[in-house]
């Protein structure tokens, strides 16, 4: 490890939000898990959160395809798994996370409105079926990013790039980026296991 490289990661890391955060509903394409995770670390996520698909490829988590998509990112934005969606919810809202789904709805609104820089997390379906409805419900808010076109729905990974980095842009201009956010102990802790893996 040269001290520029190490330099580099306490210099990300003094960078990384601990408070927002991404809830993958099996979302069951490796490359669409890949492409979330890489945007995650540019906005800088510190931990991002899944349920695998049903019939799991859990491989995929780890698996080559997720490795060559995302661009080594995956190195940088570990993906906690869950076993539930709705008990994922629960147990980021009882963190302090407040959850909106990607789900259109009675009470969806433009993915503009929410403060991004209270504690977020994100939450995004599979391709085929969406974020369930007792997932919706249990989230704190449903957001949606208005379309236009004919086709009703973007690729899961345009989504959350879209949102993620509204997200990135509320929380610049609220200073979030000049200063840790992370305590010392924790990026210390951080930086050792990032150099040293
Ligand atoms: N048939 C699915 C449905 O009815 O929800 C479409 C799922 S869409 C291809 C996959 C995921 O991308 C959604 O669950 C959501 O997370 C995200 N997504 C797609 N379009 C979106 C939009 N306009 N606003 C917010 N999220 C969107």
């Amino acid at each position: 490890m040269t001290p520029e490289r190490y330099a580099k990661i306490l210099r990300v890391l003094s960078r990384r939000q601990p408070t927002l955060t991404v809830l993958m509903d099996e979302v069951n394409k490796p490359h669409n898990l890949s492409a979330i995770v890489r945007t995650c670390d540019a906005v800088g996520v510190l931990q991002a959160h899944a349920v695998p698909p049903r019939g799991g490829r859990l491989a995929d988590f780890e698996g080559h395809t997720f490795e060559a998509t995302s661009g080594s990112a995956h190195k940088w934005v570990p993906v906690q798994r869950h076993e539930n969606a709705v008990q994922a919810v629960r147990e980021l809202q009882a963190q302090g996370f407040s959850v909106l789904a990607t789900h259109l709805s009675q009470r969806s609104v433009d993915y503009r409105e929410p403060d991004y820089t209270r504690p977020t997390c994100v939450l995004l379906g599979a391709e085929k079926w969406g974020v369930s409805d007792e997932a919706a419900e249990a989230a704190d808010l449903n957001i949606v990013v208005p379309m236009f076109g004919m086709v009703q729905s973007l690729n899961v990974s345009v989504a959350a790039a879209t949102i993620l980095f509204e997200a990135q842009r509320q929380r610049l201009a609220a200073g979030l980026y000049d200063s840790p956010q992370l305590d010392q102990a924790a990026l210390r802790a951080w930086a050792f296991e990032w150099a040293y893996p």
